[in-house]
């Protein structure tokens, strides 16, 4: 199967960050294998597509998820001790694998309806996840939490492991859902927990770890507390700064962590959108990225920051790192658009397969339309990207040479049926929600 693409303007999203206009990419099978502007090679056996000056760019990449919790979208959204008031009880009685499941095709489809091609996730009941990612022919990092408050999914650490093992077995050699291991947090697991961790990564050198990290105060106060320093001492002294590492959040790195991180081979990714809806503070990316830090996009849960698309995430990404530096130079948007694709790719340890539209590399693509008046007139189409567009400017979405959506309609995933059983079990978290708050429900 080849396809031949041309008349893009194309963003090959290599370390050059070109823009080449009237720009073709040929693809066999699963991979890019040529790319160029001007007349296309005469390849009449390809399907051919005139992408009409429309944008084609590299697949995005959602560096941090928890697709299952699309189902708690807008719940309680100003309620500030909502996670205990209403998700931790909800996700006590209702998180099992049908959940899951459910949960994260509504994501998935989400995803591949805003150019998204790459997710990595951590939650619960993980296998479920790479399942649908493996039916939605998205690409994901699954990340199997382990916590010890007891979460829906293991009663203790070493049920967590064994659930890991199982995911681990269930994605060995998998071309697009990499298994990975997810410690919740530092103040969720602690050293201990956290050094397990770190052995069984040093055993299993492609098993990516992920965790939240230096996110909070709260979490500044526990460390300190509790043994003296910050959280990513309390990390390193795990032996978990390493390579393979993806830290999400990060607002609190000084630049002699920045420095580690980045020697460690750290890869973070940044929440704008969640971090801002919560209060937490910012980020300080820019002085991560020049410590040599990769640093990718993300959304986080859709419970934190409400969507999963990254159009969505840009304006915050841009505008944060502009308010830090009181400068309108900051994080210019054709960083952002390096940060959504290859860095994001850098940052789960992908870098080599996916992120750039470059010979040899997986045929991960996107296609953007900029026919909106609200695109026009485009003078740079990394601005256009970042601050014009939406996810609805999304046409056509390619993932391993396989078209997820034409035209906007996604070819993998059953519409009807995805939206029934969010609204089912939506429903049902509505009744509980109800007798939580009459005072009839005995937790
Ligand atoms: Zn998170």
């Amino acid at each position: 199967m080849s396809t031949l693409i041309y008349n893009a303007t194309l963003l090959p999203c290599t370390a050059a960050m070109e823009v080449l206009p009237a720009g073709w990419v040929q693809i066999e099978g699963a991979r890019i294998v040529a790319l160029g502007t001007g007349a296309p090679p005469d390849l009449p056996d390809a399907e051919q597509i005139d992408a009409g000056g429309d944008v084609v760019m590299a697949g995005m990449v959602n560096t941090h998820c928890h697709m299952a919790m699309s189902l708690f979208r807008g719940l309680g959204e100003d309620v500030d001790d909502r996670l205990v008031r209403y998700i931790l009880p909800l996700e006590r009685r209702f998180v099992t694998p049908q959940m899951v499941g459910a949960g994260t095709a509504l994501a998935a489809y989400e995803s591949i309806e805003a150019g998204v091609t790459t997710i990595a996730d951590m939650y619960y009941h993980e296998v479920e996840v790479g399942r649908v990612l493996d039916t939605a022919g998205l690409r994901g990092v699954v990340g199997q939490t382990i916590a010890d408050f007891a979460p829906p999914d293991h009663a203790n650490i070493d049920a967590g492991f064994t659930l890991v093992d199982q995911l681990v077995a269930a994605f060995a050699g998998h071309a697009r859902v990499t298994p990975s291991i997810a410690p919740h947090a530092p103040y969720s697991t602690d050293i201990p927990v956290l050094a397990r961790v770190a052995r069984y990564a040093e055993a299993h050198p492609g098993v990516p770890v992920q965790i939240h990290l230096a996110e909070m105060d709260s979490e500044m106060d526990w460390a300190q507390r509790t043994h003296g320093c910050r959280p990513v001492e309390v990390v390193a002294r795990a032996g978990l700064l390493r390579c393979g590492l993806i830290a999400a959040h990060c607002l609190h790195v000084n630049a002699d962590e920045a420095a580690r991180m980045a020697a460690a081979g750290v890869g973070v990714a940044h929440n704008a959108r969640s971090n801002g809806k919560a209060g937490r503070g910012i980020a300080p990316v820019e002085a991560m990225r020049e410590a040599g830090l990769a640093v990718g996009i993300a959304t986080d849960g859709a419970m934190s920051g409400n969507t999963l698309d990254l159009f969505a995430q840009f304006a915050p990404v841009a505008m944060f790192q502009k308010l830090l530096g009181h400068s309108r130079a900051r994080m210019p948007a054709l960083e952002v658009i390096r940060m959504a694709t290859i860095e994001g790719a850098r940052v789960l340890g992908l870098a080599g397969q996916i992120g750039s539209i470059e010979p040899g590399k997986q045929a991960d693509l996107i296609r953007v339309s900029l026919s909106a008046a609200r695109q026009q007139p485009v003078y740079d189409v990394y601005s256009t990207l970042v601050f014009a567009s939406v996810a609805e400017d999304v046409r056509d979405v390619m993932v391993a040479g396989r078209w997820l959506m034409r035209a906007r309609a996604v070819q993998t995933l059953e519409r009807k049926k995805l939206m029934r059983d969010a609204l089912q079990l939506a429903t049902a978290f509505k009744a509980e929600m109800h007798l939580i708050d009459t005072g009839r429900k005995i937790s």
